[in-house]
């Protein structure tokens, strides 16, 4: 198992923003999280990347504890997170060697050359962070992820802001760095999980509400739009179908 959540809780102030959270990530599996805003999801990533401890409640990634091993869970993990935070003084490929730096990379320059072409940065890998657009910033926060060759991938809302051609391109990257790795990404976009994922886990108010495959998901869905009789479903509807059912 990559990533096991137990009963985890976190409460700010009074209010859970997690409230008794338990679910399992298999190797392999790219799994969206999904849920409106203030559900909770960057919470859950938060602590799964030992940024924050939870109020109560275990997590192991790769069968290391975040309460024990939480240097060795972090070794494990490339975390692109929500404001994706950059230097925007730094050039693409000097911040690029300062990460490299940070994980202890060995043959430093021929990894950076690899991460460089598999975020398909090669045109900007010159500039400065400053001066790239939103998609790339998002190319250079996966690179940053991607760098010491991690288990586990945690992207939290990674195409918020992307425009519709950036978004594609992104998903597809997204994809294919996927592909020998586990990953789970946050979104509040249905289309992006139906894109991506394999398996969809819904959460609202802090409570995991449906833990589906993408093939019982899409049946579910599918069914509900029947019923509505071709009427466009908000994602409030669908939420709403899916919290009940
Ligand atoms: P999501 O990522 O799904 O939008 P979050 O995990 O960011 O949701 O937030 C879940 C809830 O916890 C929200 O109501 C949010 O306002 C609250 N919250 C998040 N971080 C903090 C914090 N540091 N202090 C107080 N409340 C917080
Ligand atoms: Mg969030």
């Amino acid at each position: 198992m990559s990533i096991l959540i137990s009963n985890v809780s976190k409460v700010y102030g009074t209010q859970y923003a997690l409230n008794n959270v338990s679910f399992e990530v298999k190797k392999g599996e790219i799994v969206g999280f999904l849920g409106p805003n203030g559900a909770g999801k960057s919470t859950m990533m938060k602590i799964i990347t030992c940024f924050i401890p939870p109020t109560e409640g275990d997590v192991s990634v790769c069968g290391f504890d975040i309460w024990n091993d939480s240097i060795e869970v972090r070794k494990r993990i490339g975390y692109l997170s929500e404001s994706n935070p950059l230097y925007h003084d730094m050039y693409v490929r000097e911040f690029l060697e300062f990460i490299a730096d940070i994980y202890h990379i060995n043959n430093k320059k021929q990894r950076i050359e690899e991460i460089i072409e598999m975020t398909r940065l090669e045109i900007e890998q010159h500039k400065r962070i400053g001066a790239l657009s939103r998609g790339y910033k998002q190319r250079v926060g996966l690179a940053q992820a991607l760098i010491h060759d991690p288990e586990v991938l945690i992207l939290d809302e990674p195409t918020t802001g992307l425009d519709p051609n950036q978004l594609v391109e992104f998903r597809e990257l997204i994809r294919q760095c996927g592909k020998q790795k586990t990953v789970l990404l946050s979104t509040h976009i249905m289309q992006e999980v139906e894109a991506m994922c394999n398996r969809v886990i819904i959460i609202n108010n802090g409570i995991i509400v449906a833990d589906n495959s993408m093939q019982d998901l899409k049946e579910k869905v599918t069914s509900f739009r029947k019923t509505k009789q071709g009427h466009e479903l908000s994602m409030e509807e669908v939420f709403h179908f899916l919290t009940k059912g």
